[in-house]
């Protein structure tokens, strides 16, 4: 790596810490007003990006865009519904990101499940996508598998990076991702911890058989207040 691309590395991460932290003190004050209920629309910014596999010499996407664009539209409504935020797509939907042109690792097409084991490139590879217009917005990489599998993942805080898996049903059950996959890795990089008790609520977890989309006034609350929720 360069010295150049490192120095912007460490400056990013030192922009998003500032920030973090500033948002941190002001949000006391918004989770307050939010838990009285005072909640005017807020703006959350998100960026997908489908990767491709390279095979028989041609770059094969994992997943059809249509499909990826309708989760994303599903998983608007929910998150407007739930919370009064909206999902703002850059550029009006997911692009194509041509994975295996891109030198994209194996592990970043099937990355491992367990983050903190994220190795080969994949953290790497993901980090160097970004949308032009923000630091601060959510990416999210439709990927074809975990290893182990599940449906979706997410990275720690700051990355402000998910990854869920392509569509897949097996015997009926949806094992792949979708809208509520999607808004559920979302939650977690807004700071929301696993639910399992409530099956109906969106923070219970795949494996725990979530059956809703719902959150709590806590959760709700939690969620416009994290650093990927702005007022523009
Ligand atoms: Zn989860």
């Amino acid at each position: 790596m360069g010295f150049l691309k490192k120095a912007w590395k460490t400056v990013k991460k030192a922009v998003r810490t500032v920030v973090w932290v500033m948002n941190r003190i002001g949000s006391i004050f918004e989770l307050a007003l939010s838990l009285l209920r005072f909640r005017p629309e807020k703006k959350m910014r998100i960026h997908g990006w489908i990767l491709a596999e390279h095979l028989h010499g041609k770059f094969v996407p994992v997943e059809d865009e249509d499909v990826v664009k309708e989760w994303f539209v599903k998983a608007g409504e929910i998150i407007k519904r739930e919370a009064t935020v909206k999902l703002l797509n850059d550029g009006g939907g997911p692009r194509w990101a041509w994975g295996a042109r891109e030198g994209a690792p194996a592990s970043a097409i099937t990355p491992p499940s367990d983050t903190s084991f994220l190795n080969g490139g994949a953290e790497e590879f993901y980090d160097d996508y970004h949308p032009n217009y923000s630091l601060f917005g959510i990416r999210v990489f439709i990927v074809k598998d975990f290893v182990p599998s599940v449906r979706g993942s997410s990275w720690p805080v700051f990355t402000g990076i998910a990854a869920v898996r392509k569509t897949q049903v097996t015997s009926g059950i949806s094992v792949g991702g979708g809208p509520d996959v999607l808004v559920h890795e979302i939650g977690h990089l807004c700071g929301l911890f696993h639910r399992n008790g409530t099956k109906s609520n969106l923070m219970c977890s795949s494996e725990a058989g979530r059956t809703g989309t719902n959150l709590t006034q806590w959760q709700v609350s939690v969620l416009r207040t994290s650093e990927y929720t702005s007022w523009l």
